[in-house]
């Protein structure tokens, strides 16, 4: 059936033929308003990709697409060009640190300190004093040393990152004791045990999954011990017939042995979360008090900052890690050290828990949840007839790899609509702009006033109103 074949071949041909030429879609493309500010090259090479797709769809059989059709195909991808594809999402979850949105949300002053580190230059590594070069890890030291009452500090890209540089300037090729129970995984798929081992550190595991004692530690310590390490287990809880050596006694077997402690606290914090009616978290200062060698923890769960790895201890070894050329790849940047610092000073001056977002929301009294929950059933009473809202009780979390099992009470807007499946309703609000993120539990959409900053309480409303 050669003439069959030739006949399709030509027509094929003769579909190819009427795709536009270039210069046409970019006339059309000319007069558009998403199209100004971008260059004739970009457009032009916008528009041969679209060609080119279409193309290959013709080769395959399909309709060559018309000027005006591929002219929009390209001003749909113009968004591209120019919208972030980080987006702000309202967090109706509850969840105060939730990871996959981004952690803590920062204060007024660190926004402030970042734009304005990232806007100009900077005094990171110039010394104004000798006008010469200085280093970019004294800025956040010396608040550290104040808020932690540690010797000395040092800030890193993140915690995994701390943690791996410890390992790597203090125990590479040599014995790392670890308790079983805390061979853990700490989120996002990074394990202690897989750390360990990326650091050249060999993991040398005491105790058993639920107990470890203080001389299942003594009785691994050999010559090749070079450090004994701590880790909080932050995102899950032993209960029952366990047994977790504590630090001081961890502390008082280094001394006498000569071998440093690594503490591991993940969260971390500054402020004790007894006075919020939650478990205490452990405090860096009370790990530092301790005698802990080094401490580390994250800069952005209950530290309330930017994405950082902090690390606070003796000097001595803080002064071995600044040397060692892992440091230099996992050095933060200024806009993270602006951030840092200007967390920390909230701490330094007492008005964390009125200025840092995250500690905000984890004092929030429950009569102000009630009531903004009660003022968003009310709103849409009014205006969305076609909703049930009903405020109900509930608990949000802290979330983030702190306080696990850890809640608070809070006052939730349950919303139902006859005849409609609530995992639709949640996939229609995270769709909107902005999106909102909400929880689905037993047939209801449920949303936390508590993770919602009260300025977006408008937008909550109106989103769920257009339901
Ligand atoms: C969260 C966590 C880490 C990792 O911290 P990042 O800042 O996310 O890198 C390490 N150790 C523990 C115990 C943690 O909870």
């Amino acid at each position: 059936m050669s003439s069959g074949i030739g006949d399709s071949t030509s027509a094929v041909h003769e579909r190819l033929r009427r795709l536009p030429a270039v210069s046409r879609v970019l006339e059309l493309l000319g007069k558009h308003p998403a199209a100004s500010g971008v260059s004739l090259e970009v457009m032009t090479d916008l528009v041969r990709r679209e060609l080119e797709t279409h193309r290959r769809a013709v080769l395959a059989g399909g309709e060559p697409p018309d000027a005006g059709e591929i002219a929009q195909a390209v001003v749909d991808r113009l968004g591209l060009l120019f919208e972030p594809p980080l987006r702000p999402v309202i967090n109706a979850t509850g969840v105060i640190l939730h990871t996959n949105l981004g952690r803590a949300p920062l204060s007024e002053e660190t926004i402030a300190a970042m734009v304005q580190a990232a806007r100009g230059y900077t005094n990171l590594e110039y010394d104004l004093e000798a006008g010469e070069r200085g280093s970019r890890h004294v800025h956040a030291a010396a608040i550290l040393r104040e808020v932690t009452g540690a010797e000395d500090a040092l800030v890193v890209n993140n915690n995994a990152g701390a943690v791996l540089l410890v390992l790597t300037a203090l125990a590479q090729g040599r014995e790392v004791i670890v308790s079983r129970g805390q061979a853990v995984e700490i989120g996002g798929g990074v394990r202690i045990p897989e750390i360990l081992a990326q650091s050249g550190a060999r993991l040398r595991e005491v105790g058993t999954t639920n107990r470890t004692y203080i001389h299942d530690y003594a009785a691994a310590i050999n010559e090749n011990t070079a450090l004994i390490l701590r880790v909080h287990c932050s995102n899950f809880r032993l209960i029952g017939f366990v047994h977790e050596t504590p630090l001081e006694e961890l502390v008082a077997l280094g001394k006498e042995r000569g071998i440093p402690v690594l503490d591991d606290l993940g969260s971390g914090s500054l402020l004790d979360t007894s006075q919020f009616g939650l478990a205490r978290e452990p405090m860096v200062q009370e790990s530092v008090r301790a005698g802990a060698a080094l401490v580390c923890f994250s800069g952005d769960k209950l530290l309330g900052g930017p994405q950082a790895g902090i690390i606070v201890g003796r000097a001595v070894l803080v002064e071995r890690l600044r040397r060692h050329p892992l440091t230099r790849a996992l050095r933060p940047d200024k806009v993270t050290i602006a951030g840092l610092v200007a967390t920390l000073q909230h701490y330094r001056r007492g008005d964390a828990v009125a200025r840092v977002p995250v500690w905000r929301m984890i004092a929030t009294p429950l009569e102000h949840l009630q009531a903004r929950a009660e003022r968003w059933r009310q709103e849409l009473a009014g205006r969305a007839p076609q909703l049930h809202c009903e405020v109900v009780p509930g608990q949000s979390a802290v979330g983030g790899g702190s306080l696990p099992g850890e809640t608070l009470p809070t006052a939730l807007l349950s919303v139902q609509i006859p005849g409609r499946d609530p995992a639709e309703l949640a996939r229609a609000l995270r769709l909107g702009r902005p999106p909102i993120v909400a929880r689905v539990e037993r047939d209801r959409l449920l949303l936390d006033p508590r993770t919602v900053f009260p300025e977006d309480d408008p937008v909550v409303v109106e989103a769920l109103a257009r339901l």
